[in-house]
């Protein structure tokens, strides 16, 4: 299958968060079973260009409508770590990728929907038909709506698209200026059934637009899919969801089983499997020493997330006395832009500073990610929304028995240890329902305890989450399935 990928980010070259992982994950899986794969970016002043191979200019006149001009773009292709890839860059006053970073500019909305327009124009002058254009995230919405409000008639007929949505928090909402600009008819789109916004009636609400026109709806996990349908996870977008939830499934995400494996991390000091776990034990050993942990027989519990309200953050702090008071030593590994979540941390920093037993690193920091991952016994992750989480799938590739609370893509891959109807080899960590400390101590106190009370069913928990399959073969295969279904 011929199957174009379009999205605001693809690791390592442009990546701000999961998007850049999932992007760059899956166009290698589909690439490697035999697909013809291609990504198309935003040529960003900040692209990791020494990461690029192969660099040449493709287009030097593609011409795309803005507003009442039509702006001039070039068109480079290069390869990023095997995956053909494609920038676009426009040649405008806009600066519209020239700004430093991806995201957080005021004309975002204006930036992305440019792209969109420039991707299928681009795509029409160079005569490519793709099977399948896969859109993902707010930004390349309006992809969807113009392939078939526009470009089928100019004659884009054979590409027919699927939308994932990773966070549906962020839905691209601006004025309807933004539809004039790309060429589109606000008078036609702006109702409910189309891009009109359910909250604001004056705005439009690019998300929508995607749900609406693709012909495959898909979130980044099956119980998240559930999620948006039937509860206020789906902020706003259930109506649409319903009228189009024909269309919507869920997808689990996989992670990178080259950047993540234990066997082979160059950041950890000993390399093990399954069949070399003592090797684990040294990294214990490691972690402890470069944190100032004492060394003694108690359990290393870790955090490794973005310091958030939807990551649980006063869940996270409950699990840090819990944990303490119950006889364990506890690392966490978080970033947060938010004052006041930082002094809430440094508050706890300085109470334990002095215990031996407790480690608050307030950064972000790959390095110290990989060795906490190969170091600890036990990570928690106690969301309140989690559309997919990828923390829960490396934790169980490098054997930390993950505690996690049992909502969206934690809940499809973490299986309990006492309470699943998974056969034993399959179970791998502890889930919880309430989010208030009785429902988190209910499933770290369960992980603590066999720890110390039954370290061989612990070692097997581990093996077990070492042994799940978190790879992208899977959900690969499960996207090809909704392509095939959809494909002209
Ligand atoms: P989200 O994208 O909502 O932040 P995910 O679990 O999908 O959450 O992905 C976040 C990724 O970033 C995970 O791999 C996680 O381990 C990593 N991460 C989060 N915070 C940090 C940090 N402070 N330092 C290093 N890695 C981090």
């Amino acid at each position: 299958m011929y199957i174009t990928q379009v999205g605001a980010e693809c690791a390592p070259v442009a990546k701000v968060g999961g998007l850049g992982d999932v992007i760059h994950g899956l166009s290698r899986e589909l690439a490697k079973q035999g697909n013809e794969v291609e990504v198309i970016l935003p040529k960003y002043d900040c692209l990791r260009l020494d990461l690029i191979e192969d660099r040449r200019r493709v287009c030097e006149d593609l011409q795309v409508p803005f507003y009442d001009q039509w702006l001039p773009c070039r068109v480079e292709s290069g390869t990023v770590d095997g995956i053909h890839c494609f920038f676009i860059d426009p040649d405008s006053d806009h600066g519209f990728y020239r700004r430093g970073h991806i995201y957080g500019e005021v004309d975002d909305p204006g930036r992305f929907a440019f792209f969109s327009r420039a991707v299928l124009e681009f795509l029409l002058k160079t005569d490519r038909q793709p099977d399948i254009i896969h859109c993902h995230d707010w930004h390349t919405s309006l992809l969807s709506v113009l392939r078939w409000e526009v470009h089928e008639a100019l004659g884009l007929s054979r590409p027919r698209i699927c939308h994932t949505l990773h966070n549906p928090v962020y839905q691209g909402i601006a004025g309807e200026y933004l539809l004039r600009a790309v060429g589109l008819a606000p008078a036609r789109l702006m109702t409910r059934e189309r891009l009109r916004d359910q909250g604001n009636p004056h705005a439009v609400n690019l998300l929508q637009g995607a749900i609406v026109y693709a012909n495959s709806v898909t979130t980044v996990s099956p119980r998240h899919a559930w999620e948006v349908l039937h509860t206020d996870q789906g902020l706003g977008l259930q109506e649409a969801l319903h009228t189009h939830g024909h269309k919507l499934q869920g997808v689990l995400n996989g992670i990178d089983e080259d950047t993540w494996n234990p066997r082979t991390d160059p950041q950890i000091v000993r390399n093990y499997g399954p069949e070399s776990l003592p090797g684990k034990a040294r990294n214990k050993q490691q972690l402890r020493r470069r944190l100032g942990l004492e060394e003694a027989a108690k359990p290393l519990v870790a955090i490794i997330s973005r310091l958030d309200r939807q990551k649980g953050v006063e869940l996270m702090r409950h699990a840090i006395h819990y944990a303490l008071g119950n006889g364990c030593q506890m690392v966490l590994l978080g970033s947060t832009s938010e004052p006041w979540i930082e002094e809430l941390f440094r508050d706890i920093a300085r109470r334990y500073e002095a215990s031996g037993d407790c480690h608050l690193a307030l950064r972000y920091d790959e390095e110290l990610s990989h060795q906490i991952h190969a170091g600890a016994d036990i990570l928690v992750i106690p969301s309140l929304y989690e559309p997919c989480g990828l923390t829960q799938m490396t934790a169980m590739k490098y054997g930390v028995v993950p505690v996690v609370r049992r909502v969206g893509g934690l809940a499809d891959s973490v299986f309990d240890a006492n309470y699943s109807d998974k056969a034993f080899e399959e179970v791998n960590g502890f889930l919880f329902d309430d989010p208030t400390p009785e429902g988190l101590e209910s499933a770290l106190g369960r992980a603590i305890r066999l720890w110390f009370e039954h370290p061989e069913y612990f070692r097997q928990l581990r093996l077990n989450s070492m042994h799940t399959d978190n790879s992208w073969a899977r959900p690969a295969q499960r996207y090809l399935d909704i392509f095939e279904a959809i494909k002209a």
